[in-house]
């Protein structure tokens, strides 16, 4: 319980002081940031395994006791209180150097691992990646490289942040699933298995086997290489090949008509799994102008139409045995094009680096071609909606603020109009943040021809 102020001074000397549980989710946060940090300029621990399980325990416990302080002696619902007026979620001094720390993250990672400490042939691995040795050696019988530390490191936010994200809406059952979800989904699919499957097979050269990546998220699935890899490698190759061509044509299609593509962007994909965790605290920054609105529109469906070009001329390589498309060498006219600036700059770099100040959703946005592909279908060929109860809405504009993108959800309540959006990701916060119960999100039977008509009438493109 707070304490009650006693002072008699008209500006308080005695600001809101936080709960215990804060001041110690900060103190063990900044013990395995420390850890990090040494290791990043070369400290040499002795017993690296430890050291390296302190860090990862602290940096996942930070946030979960922050949270415990936060939010457990508020009274039930969801708490956004002074969200525009603290620096880290109003693009103030803090946010900035949060991002420019991310983004500069990213650009060493991508384009000089070597400053992170990653070795290669006789040349042992040192610094943070060397830190990460013990835990690779356990899980895959390898020294760790700098894809190794990324997504131990992903995890681990996912896993800390996610924690704290459920006590945020732990009066939301749906936030609470979904949650636990796209958790399960990192840990299980996207780190553990993986790395566990490749440590059984040693032998065999790499391919894809996060089962839950998929075309056109998964932009190298069609290169010839790695195509080549999954036929060169035994029962598990045909596997991942097999379940990489069903998800796509078969198992996405029937998911996202029945459930819209939440299924995938808000459940399952690692990207909007960290968007949604560590990415909490910036949705309400999304643009929600009309002109982001239609640069969206032109962004992501042109990086649909670069990714199946490039595509179509990784296949065309593979099945003709050629290095060229059109006259045009493969590798340096699409491939490398694509991974560097669609893969790299854009996914990572900007995608994450620029929560703080672009809003925590700007590559599902502007950019994946995977929510790209939902969309259409999820606009024209789904189940998914958003019901309005338009006589209860109080036009208090919490849905809009909390869309993490963009969508002017309360202009649809306010005509009692079903939301039906091709950028929709079905997170579900609109509705959450709702003082009046007036959207839900629904998968009911529908007709989608009318529905169809409905959106041309309405020229909601
Ligand atoms: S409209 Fe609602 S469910 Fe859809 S993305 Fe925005 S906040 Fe999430
Ligand atoms: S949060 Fe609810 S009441 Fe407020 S504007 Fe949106 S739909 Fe209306």
């Amino acid at each position: 319980m707070s304490k009650v102020n006693t002072s008699l001074s008209i500006s308080n000397p005695h600001p809101h002081g936080s709960h215990w549980s804060e001041k110690l989710g900060v103190a063990v946060g900044s013990v395995g940031l420390l850890i990090l940090a040494a290791a990043l300029i070369g400290t040499d621990f002795s017993s690296k395994g430890m050291v390296l399980g302190v860090a990862l325990l602290s940096l996942t416990a930070a946030p979960i006791l922050f949270a415990y302080g936060k939010y457990n002696n508020t009274s039930p619902g969801i708490k956004n209180n002074g969200v525009w007026n603290r620096s880290l979620s109003s693009r103030g001094l803090l946010a900035w150097g949060i991002g420019v720390l991310l983004t500069s993250f990213y650009v060493v990672l991508y384009w000089y691992p070597t400053l992170l400490g990653q070795g290669g042939g006789e040349v042992a691995n040192s610094g943070i990646i060397g830190l990460f040795d013990p835990l690779s050696m356990a899980l895959k019988g390898k020294p760790a490289s700098q894809w190794f530390v990324y997504g131990t490191l992903y995890t681990v936010a996912i896993i800390g942040l996610g924690a704290k994200f459920m006590y945020k809406y732990r009066h939301n059952r749906y936030q609470l699933l979904r949650t636990s979800s796209v958790i399960l989904f990192q840990l299980g699919f996207a780190f553990l298995i993986p790395e566990i499957l490749q440590g059984l097979n040693p032998d065999l050269a790499y391919f894809d086997m996060d089962a839950k990546n998929m075309w056109p998220l998964d932009y190298d699935f069609a290169h010839s290489w790695h195509l080549k890899n999954l036929l060169n490698g035994g029962n598990l190759g045909m596997f991942f090949l097999t379940l990489g061509v069903a998800k796509f044509l078969l198992i996405s299609p029937i998911l996202t008509y029945f459930y819209g593509k939440r299924w995938y962007c808000s459940w399952v994909c690692g990207c909007g799994g960290l968007a949604e965790t560590a990415g909490d605290s910036f949705r309400q920054l999304s643009d929600k102008s009309l002109k982001a609105w239609k640069i969206e529109r032109w962004m992501i469906y042109s990086v649909l139409v670069l990714v199946t070009i490039m595509t179509i001329a990784s296949l065309y390589g593979f099945f003709t045995n050629s290095g060229t498309f059109l006259g045009l060498d493969i590798y340096k006219y699409f491939q490398k094009p694509y991974g560097f600036f669609i893969g790299a700059a854009f996914s990572g770099v900007v995608g994450v680096g620029f929560y703080p100040l672009l809003g925590n959703r700007v590559w599902c946005r502007f950019g994946c071609p995977m929510a790209g592909l939902l969309g259409l279908q999820q606009k024209f060929f789904s189940r998914f909606r958003i019901t309005t109860n338009g006589g209860q809405c109080i036009s208090c504009g919490n849905c809009s603020t909390y869309c993490e993108m963009g969508i002017d959800v309360r202009a649809y309540a306010q005509k009692g109009q079903n939301i039906v959006r091709a950028s929709c990701v079905g997170c579900g916060v609109c509705s959450a943040v709702c003082p009046r119960g007036v959207l839900k999100l629904e998968n009911g039977k529908i007709d989608l021809d009318q529905r169809t008509s409905e959106l041309k009438s309405l020229h909601i493109r």
